[in-house]
């Protein structure tokens, strides 16, 4: 058993991979590699119907292609795993019923329609902060509100300002109250959130660092809280940059030319490596690299901070 870290791949199989995706992907990998640990594969289908299983093989035998090869987890067998979200349902509801314990968990009636009123301040992520509308509801007025509609769950955020050190963007420091407000644990459907998901399988897969998109930077603070009402060990966090279009568009998965399906059938897997070890800063030119060749290389101080545009032709 290596002392290195423990790193994952969490990725959502909602639709092919796409360049943004196997560039964080890759650089979880050389994170926990280059250090002498390991990678466990997740993934991450709470919302079961709009990924369906054929998408997460699809998903597994796109990074195993590229040689961003997994030591736990994931439908080949090995010691642990497969991990897939959305067969977990009871490990989410443990965590769940204790955040319910505390009294930290109520009914939230609104609609999206209210939630979204132009009145409404935002989050730096686009995301509406939850004025705390149906916070102090009550028994009555749940019970009267509970015959017209289904509520979903939220959790009670304290007045707070919770800071890290973030291994990529470096320090970050979020309020949850003014910046995200209470947030939720679970849909109406009874789907429980990403955020509650997602800190009780890294805590109960031994993940030690988080490397993922810069897009979900904001996200860490109220995973941060969940590790402490939970009674969990957190993980250290590095946030990739995000990939743009050479236009600046976000990628995203409908975006058929960037995704793996395109980019197969017209490159290698190591000239889709090294191009993206060179968008990162990790080596000086886009030539072709397995990702076994750049562990020496790679240092989180290469990888620049603000988001990457591809440049045009690059891919
Ligand atoms: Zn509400």
């Amino acid at each position: 058993m290596s002392g290195g870290p423990v790193g994952r791949f969490a990725p959502s199989p909602s639709g092919r991979l796409h360049l943004g995706n196997l560039g964080c992907s890759l650089l979880a990998w050389l994170s926990a590699k280059s250090r002498g640990g390991k990678i466990v594969l997740r993934i991450e289908d709470l919302d079961a119907a709009r990924c369906p299983r054929v998408y997460a093989d699809q998903l597994e035998e796109d990074l195993a292609w590229l040689g961003l090869v997994w030591d736990e987890g994931g439908s080949q067998g090995g010691t642990h795993g497969p991990y897939y979200q959305s067969e977990c349902s009871e490990i989410y509801t443990q965590s769940y019923k204790k955040l319910e314990k505390m009294h930290l968990v109520y009914p939230c009636f609104c609609s999206r329609a209210q939630l979204h009123a132009a009145s409404a301040p935002h989050t730096s992520d686009g995301n509406v902060v939850y004025p705390g509308t149906c916070r102090d509801l009550t028994p009555a007025e749940v019970a009267a509100k509970a015959q017209v509609k289904a509520p979903a769950w939220r959790l009670k955020v304290p007045d707070e300002v919770i800071s890290f050190e973030d291994g990529c963007m470096g320090p970050h420091a979020e309020n949850l109250l003014t910046d995200c407000g209470d947030f939720y644990l679970r849909r109406a459907d009874g789907v429980f959130a990403y955020q509650l998901a997602v800190v009780v399988d890294d805590a109960r897969m031994g993940v030690t660092e988080v490397v993922r998109g810069a897009d979900l930077l904001s996200s860490t603070a109220r995973q941060l809280y969940l590790y402490r009402l939970l009674g969990l060990k957190a993980p250290a966090f590095a946030h990739c940059p995000l990939l743009l279009a050479a236009d600046g568009r976000r990628l995203s998965k409908r975006d058929g030319d960037q995704s793996l399906e395109n980019l197969r059938g017209k490159y290698t897997a190591p000239e889709i490596v090294g191009k993206l070890a060179w968008l990162y800063g990790i080596q000086p030119e886009p030539a072709p690299r397995t990702p076994e060749s750049l562990l020496a290389e790679f240092d989180w101080a290469k990888v620049p901070k603000a988001d990457i545009c591809i440049p045009e032709g690059l891919f």
